[in-house]
């Protein structure tokens, strides 16, 4: 499979290899694959005959192409799908998927584990180490910090706000040491980010280090998250479900753009809704047709908290080549507040003894929402993702739910182990941060 950047349909075609180390075209927009394998419908009808890494083989297979050998990619499936992934029943023919059995307890474990093995692979015939510079609000910094972890040949340094992330989120970032650097920035999330964009430009910079990046722009972090919709299909007890619909709670849209890519392979899913807080650019724009971002608010589901999505182009003009018609056949959007996020965690509770954390309500409240409009609910089989374990966002649960939150044994342990801090405090000028990258080389 060869791959071209959104904006520049027919020059500069590159391998999987070169675009995952690349990370963002030089244009400045995202890679896509040139074209979309279809799966054959047998294989699809006897999915659940198959074991996991089977699937997860045939699914990515075809866009690895030649940059992997065959059983190499086998190895970094086995290594990566080590979680498990499980549907459960909520009540009627809603269901939940639960994708926070990784290590850091998030949706994100499993994109990142797999782009540390395909980078670790690509990285033995560099002379020099691959450096992986990545911003975090919180979730991405530990996922990518437990992924990348003691992996050769790849460094990993990982930009927080002082004050803007968790305490369990800073101690997964800080703690690891080795090849993850923690460095702690005296600003906010878009300092961090801005940081990270200008080191990308920097020549100084480009001719010490091999930068690459690792949030969802990056295709080797973006297409193994088709695997989760392959994995749920798996699950569903009902034969050759026809009525599939799936609500995803979204933030930069790249989870949902993945199961839109696995629906266009043959997956037969009927429809998608992509939900939202209130940083709601796509449901606006879905309605009016104009694309246009506010600044950022601040909610409880704070992983969702982007105004300008980047997998959003992915959907609009790769897959649905700008056509509003087509999309809207397949996609409707809606955003919820934090008063509606913080209700729902307590009536979901009540009625059907689930505990949700602030993304997937928003997950569970735009699936219902839907099946209201559409009403005819009985032949569905209706799917929320569940993207991080409650205990993740504990402060924004109701005191008297935050006590039954039965807290998983990994973190448990994590927990009670005395860890040594390991960062470095920079403030937010990005000269200090270019001059200590540099100096350490
Ligand atoms: C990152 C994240 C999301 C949003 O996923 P996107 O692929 O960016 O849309 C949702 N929930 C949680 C918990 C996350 O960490």
């Amino acid at each position: 499979m060869l791959y071209h950047s959104l904006e520049n349909r027919y020059k500069n075609l590159i391998s999987f290899e070169d675009a995952v180390l690349k990370g963002l075209s030089p244009d400045g927009s995202l890679y896509i694959p040139v074209s979309i394998p279809k799966l054959d419908t047998k294989f699809i009808h006897k999915l659940k005959s198959y074991d996991i890494d089977t699937i997860a083989m045939s699914i990515i297979s075809p866009y690895i192409g030649k940059s992997i050998p065959e059983e190499v990619i086998y190895r970094i499936i086995h290594n990566t799908l080590n979680f498990s992934f499980p549907l459960k029943k909520i009540h009627d023919h809603i269901h939940v998927l639960e994708l926070f059995h990784g290590p850091t307890l998030a949706f994100k474990d499993l994109g990142a584990q797999f782009m540390a093995e395909c980078l670790s692979f690509f990285s033995r015939k560099k002379e020099k180490n691959v450096t992986v510079l990545v911003a975090t609000s919180g979730d991405t910094g530990g996922a990518v910090a437990k992924g990348f972890h003691k992996k050769t040949g790849i460094e990993v340094i990982i930009l927080y706000p002082y004050n803007g992330i968790s305490c369990l989120q800073k101690k997964q970032i800080t703690s690891l040491g080795d090849n993850i650097l923690a460095l702690e920035i005296h600003g906010n999330f878009d300092d961090c980010q801005n940081m990270v964009k200008k080191a990308f430009l920097d020549k100084e910079i480009q001719k010490k280090y091999i930068l690459t990046t690792a949030n969802s722009i990056n295709i080797s972090r973006w297409l193994p998250q088709m695997f989760y919709y392959f994995l749920a299909y798996r699950q569903i007890k009902i034969e050759n479900p026809i009525e599939l619909i799936f609500s995803v709670p979204s933030g930069n849209f790249g989870n949902i753009c993945a199961g839109m890519m696995a629906e266009k392979m043959g997956l037969p899913i009927k429809f998608f809704i992509a939900s939202t807080n209130i940083n709601d650019t796509i449901p606006r724009f879905l309605k009016s047709e104009k694309y246009h971002p506010y600044s950022v608010k601040k909610t409880i589901s704070n992983a969702m908290d982007i105004a300008n999505p980047s997998n959003f182009s992915r959907i609009w003009s790769f897959l649905y080549k700008k056509n509003m018609y087509q999309l809207r056949k397949k996609l409707c959007s809606y955003q919820f507040t934090d008063e509606e996020t913080l209700s729902i965690i307590k009536t979901v509770w009540k009625k059907y003894k689930y505990i949700l954390d602030p993304h997937g309500a928003i997950g569970y409240l735009g699936l219902t929402q839907y099946l209201q409009e559409t009403k005819n609910n009985s032949s569905k089989t209706a799917i929320f993702l569940e993207t991080a374990h409650p205990i993740k966002f504990a402060d924004h649960i109701p005191p008297f739910l935050r006590k039954k939150i039965i807290i998983p044994n990994k973190l448990k342990l994590f927990l009670e182990t005395k860890h040594k801090i390991k960062k470095t405090s920079l403030s937010n000028n990005f000269n200090i941060f270019k001059s200590w990258l540099l100096e350490r080389k």
